[in-house]
């Protein structure tokens, strides 16, 4: 009894002084993480593109908090901006300790319309970026032994969701990335999780008129509150990699 105990307290992790580098943390799911990390004191690093607004508001939350914040605008599809991005995290609040892959886009379009260039835009954003960053967050997470990779990815993944191949693909994609890395780095303090959501109520589903609560069995969309509670777990658990955890209103059953 005593050592299930002493287990159990090894495994799940304080995050108190990690640093978390959110993808997309200006707004929905990215936004309610970086929230709900900064609860469990880690630092927060807000990347975003185009919502300023919404990253500098964040910012304060996280400060209001008590922790320490910095906000950084990059695509995080450019090799470039994510090198940069990267060395202004590191330098404002130290190494990324949690990289959590969230930034994504969903343009629909009859799904016989799609060109090479919507294809490339959606896997360039939603699947290489989460490559890069990741790439230029491990060498450091090696020499710490320690690190959690966390990507969002989709039911979309499982089931072609309703958005398109380009989506699907690109969140498919996702999954053999955090696959790979979970089997590469095991051995090294380094955990690779995904997340495969549907329907959270943010801009990007209020945005698409066809989708309906009722489509799912618990006749609700879910909040993003409910993902960033997964993305906490997945941060403070060590014996959690190479998973998937299904947030979908019991859309997809695995
Ligand atoms: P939102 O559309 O609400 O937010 C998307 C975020 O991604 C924004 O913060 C946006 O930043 C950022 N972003 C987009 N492109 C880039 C880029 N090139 N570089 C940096 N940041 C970028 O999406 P959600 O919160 O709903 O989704 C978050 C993730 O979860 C996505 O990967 C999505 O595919 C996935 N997901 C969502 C589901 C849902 O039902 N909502 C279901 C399944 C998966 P900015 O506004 O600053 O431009």
């Amino acid at each position: 009894m005593q050592s299930i105990h002493s287990t159990m307290v090894l495994s799940m992790e304080s995050l108190t002084g990690k640093t978390a580098l959110v993808t997309g943390g200006s707004r929905g799911i990215g936004r309610a993480t970086a929230r709900s990390l900064a609860t469990r004191g880690c630092a927060i690093a807000i990347n975003y593109l185009h919502s300023a607004e919404d990253a500098s508001s964040l910012l304060q939350e996280v400060r209001d908090i008590g922790s320490r914040a910095c906000m950084v605008q990059a695509d995080v599809s450019h090799p470039d901006e994510v090198t940069h991005m990267v060395n202004a995290v590191s330098q404002e609040l130290g190494p990324v300790d949690i990289l959590v892959n969230n930034a994504g886009i969903n343009p629909t379009k009859p799904f016989l319309e799609l060109d090479l260039s919507d294809w490339n835009q959606t896997i360039q954003t939603n699947l290489t970026s989460a490559f890069l960053v990741s790439q230029a967050v491990l060498p450091s997470m090696r020499q710490r032994q320690w690190g959690r990779l966390i990507f969002l990815s989709s039911i979309a993944a499982q089931t072609g969701g309703v958005i398109g191949p380009h989506y699907a693909a690109s969140k498919a994609g996702m999954l053999g990335l955090m696959h790979s890395y979970a089997n590469l780095l095991a051995k090294e303090g380094i955990t690779s999780n995904a997340i495969a959501p549907a329907l959270i109520e943010t801009e990007m589903v209020r945005q698409n008129k066809t989708i309906r609560p009722d489509m799912l069995p618990v006749g609700r969309f879910g909040h993003a509150e409910e993902v960033a509670q997964a993305v906490v777990f997945l941060a403070s658990n060590s014996y959690t990699t190479g998973q998937t955890i299904n947030l979908n209103g019991g859309w997809y059953m695995s």
